[in-house]
């Protein structure tokens, strides 16, 4: 099995990439796809778009490596929701997407589930599912639901009705009793829900038809994935409770590997699991959109590189964008602080880059506090990730090694799970 190759896809956002690696974690190949916009009646036709991005990809895999592929895994977007025919697998109605909102669906899921559970936003899959539930009026009792991920993947597998526990837990799947909770399965749409694997999991072999289309061995397997950002997060390869991965992207974003689970909806603090670890993530409105609202990339270049990171700056600011933070302090009228202003631009940002990387210091001894194991090493995502210096302040700010993340692709961490699965 020496030279077998694992395949991840990613079906984020914006597009979809894929990541194909080798038992050692190189990457073989790679490649992105943006989404083709088919429309059907003047909506966009989603489910085709994702379904031609995925055989595209596949085609995008070079023909020479096809045969050396040991197993595939898919992620999606988190809480990207169909509803398809338990018979055919066809959309019974439009996807929802993960950003779309049910707000017909709150009460009756707020009456049902316990206060402050994941799924009491307008946006989670279980809103979706009632949603769906109350409108239809055929086709109820031979429908199943499927996260995106999970019905990418039934293309290649053939089983219809499989998710992972990631992808279930805006849905109201316990990762802690490894089950959905009674007080879900007593509703009378329970039978639309899949039955959950740990991501990374065998589903079964590929189907002969796709097998011999694209060249893929008679063993190749199909592994379940994840959500996108769980599998950006595999991606950086931290695998120990006190691993994290802070994400300076528009905005900051962090993730503990910890012992226990936490979560606190007052923070919109919650845990994933990841076998027997949990995944605990918290999201600050503080960032880089902040920095490009005052500097453009290339004066932040210019700039950073006059920065001291070993001098503590003096100057204590809370940057926001707009009114409101939620994590690590939960306060909906909280104002952005950004002054006084020096009149240096170097000691401006030095100011900024340094009260980030003290909400982010506070940001996880809020975790500690709340439960989770300490954070004793730091990995780097996102657009702030390229910034040494700012590096080196948060080293020193933290106390903590800061590195930037080998890999921060989606895809790469999709491709993880496929190696996974095959492994086990
Ligand atoms: P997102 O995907 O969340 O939009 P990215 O991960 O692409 O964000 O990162 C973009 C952010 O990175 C921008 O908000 C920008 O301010 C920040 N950024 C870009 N260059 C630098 C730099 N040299 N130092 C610090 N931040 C930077």
């Amino acid at each position: 099995s020496g030279n077998r190759l694992y395949l991840g896809m990613d079906f984020g956002t914006s597009g979809a990439r894929f990541a194909l690696i080798n038992k050692d974690g190189d990457v073989c190949a790679e490649g992105k796809r943006e989404y083709p916009l088919y429309k059907s009646h003047e909506a966009i036709d989603w489910a085709r778009s994702w379904k031609m991005t995925l055989f595209s990809l596949l085609e995008d895999v070079p023909n020479h490596y096809r045969h050396l592929v040991a197993s595939i895994s898919i992620d999606g977007t988190s809480a990207t929701t169909l509803i398809v025919d338990s018979n055919t697998g066809q959309p019974l109605s439009k996807p929802l997407l993960y950003n779309e909102s049910c707000p017909d669906a709150l009460p009756l899921v707020k009456s049902i589930a316990p206060v402050n559970h994941t799924v009491c936003s307008a946006s989670s899959t279980l809103c979706k599912l009632v949603s769906w539930w109350n409108s239809a009026d055929s086709n109820k009792e031979s429908a199943t639901l499927l996260h995106q991920a999970d019905w990418l993947l039934w293309f290649l597998h053939g089983k219809l009705g499989i998710s992972d526990y990631n992808n279930a837990l805006k849905v109201g799947y316990d990762p802690e009793i490894d089950s959905y909770p009674p007080w879900l399965l007593a509703q009378p749409y329970s039978q639309l829900l899949p039955y959950v694997k740990a991501p990374g999991t065998s589903i079964g072999n590929l189907k002969e038809d796709i097998r011999s289309q694209f060249g893929f061995p008679n063993d190749c397997i199909a592994c379940t994935g994840t959500t996108d950002s769980i599998a950006a997060f595999l991606a950086a390869r931290a695998t120990l409770p006190g691993q994290a991965v802070t994400s300076l992207g528009s905005t900051l974003a962090i993730k503990l590997l910890s012992s226990n689970r936490i979560d606190d909806a007052r923070f919109g603090v919650y845990s994933h699991r990841l076998d027997n670890m949990w995944l605990v993530g918290g999201a600050s409105n503080t960032g880089g959109a902040v920095l490009r609202q005052i500097f453009t990339d290339d004066q932040l270049q210019e700039l950073s590189k006059q920065i001291d990171p070993m001098k503590t700056s003096p100057l204590d600011y809370y940057p926001l964008t707009s009114i409101g933070e939620r994590f690590p302090e939960a306060d909906p009228q909280m104002a952005p602080r950004l002054h006084p202003r020096p009149e240096s631009d170097v000691e401006y940002l030095h100011g900024i880059l340094e009260s980030i990387a003290r909400i982010e210091g506070k940001a996880y001894r809020l975790l500690k506090d709340l439960g989770a194991s300490e954070v004793e090493e730091v990995l780097t995502a996102g657009g702030g990730s390229k910034n040494e210096k700012w590096t080196k302040i948060r080293e020193r700010v933290l106390g903590l090694p800061v590195s930037r993340a080998n890999q921060t692709e989606a895809a790469y961490g999709a491709a993880l799970l496929a190696l996974k699965g095959a492994q086990s």
